[in-house]
């Protein structure tokens, strides 16, 4: 799972086939598929490793403070593609 943050407003929010911008409106972008993103803006691609989410999702009742392995994605990245 991708996500793009913006370094102007500090919003986050997560990638979808429908192309989404951050509160600013200086950062956008989308999955041009179900792995590669197209984004433009003075964002930063951010990754969650999609099995320990899950994985976590389905325990944090019971733990509440698990991680779940967010990290950034550089832009030279095959995924991504900079505009
Ligand atoms: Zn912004």
């Amino acid at each position: 799972m991708k996500l793009l943050f913006c370094i102007v407003c500090n919003d986050i929010f997560a990638l979808d086939l429908e192309k989404r911008e951050c509160k600013c409106k200086q950062c956008s972008g989308k999955y041009v598929d179900q792995r590669n993103i197209t984004y433009t803006g003075p964002g930063k691609v951010l990754g969650i490793n999609n099995t320990k989410f899950f994985n976590a999702l389905s325990i944090v009742n019971v733990l509440p403070n698990i991680e779940v392995g967010l990290f950034f994605i550089k832009d030279d990245h095959e995924t991504i593609n900079k505009i």
